[in-house]
């Protein structure tokens, strides 16, 4: 039903949003019951010893595994080894012994899955089970046994397995999330230490789904529980604060042993998946694709730096009925909008400012302790901040590239700081009805080599997937700042062109800064650490591009 939303200006909204805000409902921590009396004391010590994120590893060869165990254990004491992966896991035993002896602070499990429950071994059940026990007795102090091979196995089996280690029972779902009450009530009827429920995530609400169940179950049982799937790194992070005892981690992107496995370094660093509580509050990314957004990175790190209690995290959302019906049960904070949504969730929201109503488009939602839901478009702070910084915008000339989302956030915000503004936009209705809207000027690109601009603004996507491709030619660049909202690629066409002309550069990556940085005030009332941001983001993307140049070589 379409409902058109109540407009207060910007700061009424805010003060709105931040002063009626309370801390999330609790959820409870993980606690870790046994499902019988502990019957080692390998059982009854582990819990005490558990850290939330545990790696899994996996290699051809035993000497392989074990020397990449080797490697992370320090910093990451909780492994997982994936003997399915080797092609004589038998060969591995000694090794593990010996790893095991060497590190005496390290828990381990040990997983030998089967090909028919979705792993990779293909011996038989009896094969598999004496692996198990041996890697046990080499002092591993967990072993993981599917599901189907518990109902295939007689009571002794499962008890012998567990005298010298804990048992995690574990079940795939390689297709949904799916009646997940059912599966652990038939898991039930085999005695383990841990019961591990994965399922795969075909939309942002099975995340809400699994951490209903863990929610729900983690009183009871211990429970592991995540989606697989790039929607559901969502219950990967939150997870364990919904009651997961852990969560499974990859060494790197290349190593992942499950769709969508984030690396440990991800969940501690960005995530702050150690800190996570109950009282965290939890913010996102929301859009279709989110995968490579780097605002998970930019506003982690300023919620670490400014010592605010939240997680951000990226929200693949593919419909905006999907989205809504997230927002609504788990207790999210506050969003990033980004494509496709920015113009169709504005029907959705309880209120917005002037501002945003204006532009027709929200970056940004924040969700008041009354469940109702305020949009505030920040995209203008974005492109007005770096402008002042470096001049008077009252009366600067100022040429708009495009009429889309982001010119809009420009050309009103601009008129609204008195600078006289001119769009250029390739079809000529779009921009006309722009220029009427919001009482600016359009030019023809034939007028051009004849006007002078303080500041030309490229508010299209031209240049950011053809390197080659600019907006302008040289001699149409007359003006002395020339802002170029691409930020990936950081040096686009436009940009060497403009430098040639003489032109002092804005590049994009301050306005992605700038326009986060005011979603940071919105949703915290705090300033934000917008330098610390910077360096966060443009490591990110060296990163990203270094990494892109090595697989292209
Ligand atoms: P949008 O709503 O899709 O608008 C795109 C605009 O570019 C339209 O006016 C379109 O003109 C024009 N355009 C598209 N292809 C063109 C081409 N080949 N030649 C000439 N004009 C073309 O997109 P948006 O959200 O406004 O984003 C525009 C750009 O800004 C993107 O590159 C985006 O990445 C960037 N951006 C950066 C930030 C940041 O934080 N740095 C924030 C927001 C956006 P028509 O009307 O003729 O289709």
């Amino acid at each position: 039903m379409r409902r058109s939303p109540k407009v207060f200006p910007e700061e009424r909204l805010i003060a709105c949003c931040i002063y009626n805000y309370t801390p999330v409902r609790s959820a409870p921590f993980a606690t870790l019951r046994m499902s019988t009396a502990p019957n080692s004391y390998v059982q009854r010590l582990l819990p005490l010893r558990m850290p939330r994120v545990c790696l899994a590893l996996t290699a051809d060869d035993p000497s392989d595994l074990l020397e990449k165990a080797e490697s992370v254990v320090r910093d990451n004491p909780f492994l997982e080894l994936r003997l399915d992966y080797l092609p004589k896991p038998g060969l591995a035993l000694p090794k593990i012994k010996q790893f095991m002896e060497m590190n005496p602070h390290a828990v381990v499990i040990a997983t030998c899955r089967r090909a028919v429950s979705g792993g990779k071994f293909k011996g038989a059940i009896p094969a598999q089970l004496e692996l198990l026990g041996k890697a046990a007795a080499a002092g591993c102090q967990m072993v993981d046994l599917e599901l189907q091979t518990a109902a295939k196995c007689k009571p002794e089996q499962l008890q012998k397995l567990r005298t010298r280690a804990a048992l995690v029972l574990s079940f795939h779902d390689f297709r949904g999330t799916k009646k997940l009450e059912e599966t652990l009530a038939a898991m039930r009827k085999y005695p383990a230490d841990f019961y591990k429920v994965v399922s795969t995530a075909t939309t942002l609400y099975d995340n809400v789904t699994m951490m209903k169940f863990l929610e729900k179950e983690s009183d009871r049982h211990s429970l592991v529980g995540l989606c697989m799937g790039e929607q559901g790194i969502v219950s990967r992070v939150l997870g364990v604060r919904a009651g997961s005892a852990f969560t499974f981690a990859a060494v790197n992107p290349q190593e992942r042993t499950a769709p969508g496995q984030v690396t440990a370094q991800e969940l501690r660093n960005v995530y702050r998946i150690d800190q996570v509580d109950a009282a965290t509050r939890v913010y996102g990314v929301a859009g279709d694709p989110v995968a490579h957004s780097l605002s998970p990175v930019i506003m982690n790190t300023a919620m670490r730096r400014e010592n605010v209690n939240a997680v951000y995290v990226a929200l693949h959302a593919k419909s905006l009925k999907d989205l809504l019906a997230c927002v609504r049960d788990v207790p999210i904070h506050g969003l990033s909008i980004t494509m496709p949504y920015k113009q169709t969730i504005l029907e959705h929201l309880d209120n917005t400012d002037t501002h945003t109503s204006k532009i027709g488009a929200c970056n940004t939602v924040v969700r008041a302790q009354d469940g109702k839901l305020y949009g505030f478009n920040t995209d203008t702070a974005g492109v007005v901040r770096p402008l002042e910084q470096r001049l008077g915008i009252e009366n600067a000339r100022v040429l708009v590239l495009g009429a889309g989302g982001a010119a809009r956030a420009a050309v009103f915000g601009l008129k609204e700081r008195g600078a006289e503004v001119f769009i250029l936009n390739r079809t000529a209705e779009t921009g006309q009805k722009l220029a009427r809207q919001a009482k600016a000027r359009t030019v023809k690109r034939a007028d051009l080599k004849k006007l002078t601009f303080d500041v030309i603004i490229n508010a299209t996507p031209v240049g950011m997937k053809n390197p080659k491709e600019s907006p302008l030619q040289e001699s149409e660049i007359n003006a002395k700042y020339v802002f170029e909202m691409i930020y990936d690629p950081a040096e686009t066409q436009l940009i060497r062109l403009a430098r040639a002309r003489g032109a002092q550069i804005i590049p994009g990556i301050e306005m992605f800064v700038q326009q986060a940085a005011r979603q940071f005030e919105i949703w915290t009332g705090k300033p934000a650490p917008w330098d610390d941001m910077l360096r966060a983001v443009t490591v990110a993307l060296q990163d990203r591009n270094s990494v892109a140049a090595n697989k292209s070589k």
